[in-house]
Formats: C-alpha cells, sequence, structure tokens
C-alpha cells in the first residue's frame, strides 16, 4: 500500500495501526503470478474442488432458503456436527451450545480469540516462522508477540527456547500445529513441553490447527486440548477449507471452554456479526459424511510433496521435506542467493514460478537460524501443474 501522504503530499489519512502494512505476501505474489503468467506455487490454495455432495448441499441450500442471517454462534446443525467431529477423531466432549463458535474462516478465529483474549501489554508466544495474519491481530489487539523460532533442517520446539519466551506478562502460548510454513507436525515431546509450560505459569493456549487432517507417513496430529490438564485451557482453532479443498468459503470455527468460546463470540459480533448462512448446512454435511476427503487428499497430497521435493533438489535447491500441511520449505542459498525475497521477485522471470519469501514470516531473519534465505513452495496442485513447476524449475538458471 503506498502511504496516501507521498501520493498526495497530505498528511497520511490511514491510521497508525495501518500505516506501513503493504498487502499480504500472498495477495502479492498471486497477482505477480497472474501478471506473469507463472506457476503459482505460492498462496495456498488447490486447484481442484472439493467433494460434489458438500457443493451439492451448499447449493440445495442457497436455493432452499438459506439466505439470510444465520445466528451468530453458527448454526446447530454445524456447530453439532463439529462437536461430533472432535469427538469422533481425537475423543474431545463439546456442549455444542456453549464450547463451539462458527467464525468467517479460521482468520476470523484468529482474530476473535485475539481480540477477545489480549488486552494491551499482554505477552503473546508465538511459533516463528508465523503466519501472518497472527503477527497483524496481535498488533491490533495491543499485544506483544514474543517468538519462538524453528530451526532448520528439523524446525523442532526448543523447550528452553520456550521457556524462555515465557515471562510474567505472557497471556497465551498461540500454537499452529501442522505448521505453516515449515510442515512441522508437532511430536508429543514438543506438545508436552508446551502443555508443561502454559500449567506452570497459567497461561492459556491458542492452537490453529487448520490442517489438522493433512498429515503424511507416519505423522499424526495430534490436539494439544488432548493432553491431560490442557482442555480447560486450551481455545482450538480450525476451518473446513484446507480439509475440504474450499478454501474460498470462508467457514472455521473455534472449540473450547465455554468463557473462550464466549471471548471469541464477543469480538466475533463486531467483525462480521455471523458467517455465510448456506454454507454451514454443507460443511456440515461435510463434517458428518466426507471423513474420506481428507484422508484421500493427504495421500495425494504426500505424493505431489514427493514430485516437488525431487524436482526442487534436482534444480539445487536444499530442501526441508514437510511432515503436513500444503507447503515445502527451501534453502535458495546454495546458488548463491543470501535474501529468499530477491529470489522469489527473481523466480517469474527466470523460471515462470512463483514461490514465498518466507522471510516476511520472521521478526529478525538474520537472526542466528531464522529465514532470510528460506522459501515456501505450495504443492496443494494438480499433478501437470507439479510437473510444469518441476519442468520450468529444471530448465531455468537459478543461480544469484
Ligand atoms: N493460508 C494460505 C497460505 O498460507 C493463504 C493465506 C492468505 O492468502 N491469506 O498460503
Amino acid at each position: 500500500m503506498e502511504s496516501s501522504a507521498r501520493r498526495t503530499g497530505r498528511p497520511a489519512r490511514n491510521a497508525a495501526r495501518v500505516s506501513g502494512m503493504g498487502e499480504t505476501i500472498f495477495a502479492e505474489m498471486s497477482a505477480l503470478a497472474v501478471r506473469t503468467g507463472s506457476v503459482n506455487l505460492g498462496q495456498g490454495f488447490p486447484d481442484t474442488d472439493g467433494p460434489a455432495s458438500l457443493l451439492d448441499a451448499a447449493g440445495a441450500a442457497l436455493r432452499g432458503g438459506a439466505n439470510q442471517y444465520a445466528p451468530g454462534v453458527g448454526v446447530p446443525a454445524l456447530r453439532q456436527a463439529i462437536a461430533r467431529h472432535q469427538q469422533r477423531h481425537y475423543g474431545i466432549d463439546l456442549d455444542p451450545d456453549r464450547e463451539v463458535v462458527v467464525t468467517t474462516g479460521c482468520t476470523e478465529a484468529i482474530a476473535g480469540a485475539l481480540l477477545g483474549l489480549v488486552d494491551p501489554g499482554d505477552e503473546v508466544v508465538v511459533l516463528e516462522p508465523y503466519y501472518d495474519s497472527y503477527t497483524a491481530m496481535i498488533d491490533f489487539a495491543g499485544g506483544v508477540r514474543r517468538p519462538v523460532t524453528l530451526r532448520a533442517p528439523d524446525f523442532r520446539l526448543d523447550p528452553a527456547e520456550l521457556e524462555a519466551a515465557v515471562g510474567p506478562r505472557t497471556k497465551l502460548i498461540l500454537l499452529n500445529t501442522p505448521h505453516n510454513p515449515t510442515g512441522r507436525v508437532l511430536d508429543a515431546d514438543e506438545l508436552a513441553a508446551v502443555a508443561r509450560m502454559a500449567q506452570q505459569h497459567d497461561l492459556l493456549v491458542v492452537t490453529d490447527e487448520v490442517y489438522e487432517h493433512l498429515t503424511f507417513d507416519d505423522h499424526r496430529h495430534v490436539p494439544i486440548a488432548t493432553l491431560p490438564g490442557m482442555a480447560g485451557r486450551t481455545l482450538t482453532l480450525s476451518s473446513a477449507g484446507k480439509s475440504w479443498s474450499v478454501t474460498g468459503w470462508k467457514v472455521g470455527w473455534a472449540t473450547g471452554p465455554a468463557d473462550l468460546v464466549a471471548a471469541v463470540m464477543a469480538a466475533k459480533q463486531w467483525l462480521t456479526f455471523t458467517s455465510g448462512a448456506p454454507l454451514q448446512p454443507a460443511v456440515a454435511h461435510a463434517l458428518d459424511h466426507e471423513d474420506g476427503f481428507p484422508r484421500r487428499l493427504a495421500a495425494e497430497l504426500r505424493e505431489r510433496r514427493d514430485e516437488l521435493v525431487a524436482g526442487l533438489e534436482a534444480a539445487g535447491l536444499t530442501t526441508y521435506p514437510p511432515e503436513g500441511t500444503y507447503f515445502a520449505t527451501t534453502d535458495v542459498s546454495a546458488l548463491g542467493w543470501s535474501s529468499g525475497s530477491d529470489f522469489c521477485r527473481a523466480l517469474p522471470e527466470r523460471a515462470g514460478v512463483v514461490a514465498i519469501p518466507s522471510e516476511v514470516f520472521y521478526d529478525d531473519p538474520d537472526a542466528p537460524g531464522a529465514g532470510r534465505h528460506l522459501v515456501r513452495w505450495a504443492f496443494c496442485k494438480r499433478p501437470e501443474v507439479i510437473a510444469e513447476a518441476v519442468a520450468r524449475l529444471g530448465r531455468a538458471d537459478l543461480h544469484a
């Protein structure tokens, strides 16, 4: 965003809270892909639709009159289906009337959680690299972020670093597993370390689990709410977009203790008030009847991951194969690049491919073990699209 001061010569008219905020890296890179005719392995969205029964259910709801405001907390059928999903997959018991709220994508659940739970000056411990909306919403809430860096090659959460990040002002730990952008699925030891820290310091945990069903090989997602002593202090966030390939529907949810869910709802009522009415019964249908879709999707994504990783390696990029999500991370320094952003800005012209520079997801990308030289590639694309990207990368000179 060009500052209005520079454009008009008048004092800036935008508020301090958005000044200096450009458009998101995802919007910027998707626009670059369109402009240059590049294969877009940047923004994470699939290029195929979700299950036909889900689309049919939405169409039926649209034509069947579900077109006025839904209840703010979400339609009962969807809240009940979310509760059943958490019970069936994880053994988590939820009261659908008090412990579930439907949001406009997980993004609104993140916004509602941070606006509803964080006071100015409260500290929020967040895994770094972090998804960009976390930092924006921590800022909007007046909170202070305390990043804990996951470092290549294994991107493990170091309990000592977590402990060092927690202080007297810490209000909550904002977790994300499976983790965007690194593709890590936190294991039992790492989750136990977070749970220990939360209980020792009486912290809340807000956990973004939108890639919950998209894990590979032997890696299994375990919600931290299922660890002993954690259900009462954990707000779990997820959505339909990734599991059922409908990222544009923006249907998400927050589940957990009634007071934490009420805090999200209190903020949500002033953000969107209520979320897309005809999409909610359709998502309820998917939660109840389309368990197989995310399972098949994960198996396909694993193949796409392997194809992309092989192609990236062949192109000379050191690659860290992910355990889950849509994304693989590479190190571009072996090709002589010191900045992933420089690499990504050159890539459309060099190769006709777009990727995301991970450096934007760090407070200090030049800190030891941080990500100045890391680049994220999405593989949630049709096989022929991955093959075309790999062919283009193979033909290109990618050296700095
Ligand atoms: N979650 C997706 C990604 O990480 C898209 C995010 C967005 O466009 N805001 O690529």
